[in-house]
């Protein structure tokens, strides 16, 4: 993905909403509601139901052009459009930890801390301070004694984005994070603050493939052009740490548990893995070292003992080492080296604990089924297309249409 800035304002999608105000054959006060864009730039747009007053209440799944829409939870809701950014995207905001993401729109979960909710729940403060100014809107056209046609105008909204000006009501724009990722479970776009997170729309977290797709082929590559192959092998072990780190993170937040236990977990560094596999053996039932080799298990512990003595010591051996690891093949203050191959060896041992990690994680924390299986349904689908098509590659269609919705 290319490299983008960081917290770049990003423009409203534009467009306008149309109220329709007339009355009915018994004279009473009616309206319709219609979402409309015409700038050329990706525009999505989603439905919720607020109250009169202007808090959300309700996700409104608009099924398609015409189809008639749920009726509200409460008698009396106002269907309000929320319109992505010129990019497609939908700025959120976690209920419980305040912090701020972007997607495509199917949101069900936080990215940073893992809480559930509706979408309508994860509005920003932007777009809430917008629902509001929307209904006061509609409210003002059904109290005017005339019938008439009255319009929100985003693309004002959109134009002024970026601009040193007096902004125009109902203005909100969307802001670019640090990491924009594709969930590699479920496809959908993420862009989150830092580097490691949910997928907001299926759970599923990005560590194992942020460590598996990049972090550790990079540091095999610098191994492979000569770097000092000990540098590598404490990379590779801080890489580790990181990514344990993150899961007993969101662990010790989301699960009761003893607060003694969560201060150890806490406090815990990684080098130690027969500690770390017995407290996450214990505490969540995952083994970290499942079909690893006793051998195995015991090169990785060595590997993270080196990796002590190179972090702590420069290298040389000390007492703790000697003692640790029962290594005969060495003396104290003697200088110890990695070979190229034993730091490979050593990634490959960490990614499969990690994937171990990640599974039984995941296993704790379900991912939402129904985003991934469209995914793998879709992939399904275009590789039959690819087939029939003799193995040319094939892009798929993409919806140019702009929407319009309409409603009552
Ligand atoms: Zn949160
Ligand atoms: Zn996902």
């Amino acid at each position: 993905m290319s490299e983008r800035r960081e917290f770049q304002e990003i423009a409203h999608c534009g467009g306008q909403v149309i109220f329709t105000v007339d009355r009915g054959d018994d004279g009473r006060r009616r309206y319709r509601v219609a979402w409309q864009s015409s700038r050329p730039v990706p525009a999505a747009v989603y439905s919720i139901y607020a109250l009169k007053e202007g808090i959300p209440i309700a996700d409104l799944p608009i099924g398609g052009i015409g189809a008639p829409w749920p009726a509200p939870p409460v008698p009396g809701c106002v269907p309000v459009f929320v319109a992505s950014d010129s990019e497609g995207k939908f700025g959120f905001q976690c209920p419980r930890c305040n912090q701020y993401w972007r997607t495509r729109g199917g949101v069900s979960l936080c990215p940073y801390c893992g809480a559930h909710a509706e979408r309508h729940e994860f509005l920003s403060a932007a777009q809430r301070v917008y629902v509001r100014l929307y209904c006061e809107k509609l409210d003002e056209a059904l109290s005017a004694d005339e019938d008439g046609i009255h319009v929100i105008d985003m693309d004002a909204v959109a134009d002024a984005a970026g601009k040193d000006i007096t902004k125009p009501p109902f203005y909100y724009a969307e802001e670019s994070q640090q990491k924009q990722f594709d969930c590699t479970a479920c496809g959908e776009f993420n862009d989150v603050l830092g580097r490691f997170a949910y997928c907001s729309v299926c759970g599923t977290r990005n560590d194992l493939s942020e460590l598996e797709g990049s972090i550790i082929p990079a540091i095999r590559d610098d191994l492979n052009r000569g770097a000092v192959p000990s540098g590598c092998l404490k990379n590779i072990g801080s890489a580790f740490d990181t990514f344990v780190g993150q899961y007993t993170g969101q662990l010790i937040q989301n699960r009761p548990m003893r607060s003694a236990r969560r201060e150890r977990i806490g406090k815990m560094r990684f080098h130690d893995l027969v500690a770390t596999r017995r407290e996450l053996l214990g505490g969540f039932d995952i083994d970290i070292c499942e079909g690893l080799t006793e051998a195995e298990i015991a090169t990785a512990t060595r590997s993270f003992q080196r990796r002590h003595v190179y972090e702590h010591n420069g290298g040389e051996v000390d007492e703790k080492y000697l003692r640790d690891s029962g290594d005969a093949s060495v003396r104290l203050k003697q200088s110890i080296r990695e070979t190229q191959a034993g730091v490979h060896e050593f990634a490959n041992l960490v990614l499969r604990m990690a994937r171990n990690l990640h599974r039984g994680f995941h296993d704790i924390y379900e991912p939402a089924k129904g985003a991934i299986n469209r995914y793998e349904a879709e992939k399904k689908r275009l590789a039959a297309l690819q087939r029939q098509n003799g193995g040319r590659s094939r892009v798929p269609p993409v919806n140019t249409a702009k929407p319009r919705l309409r409603g009552e």
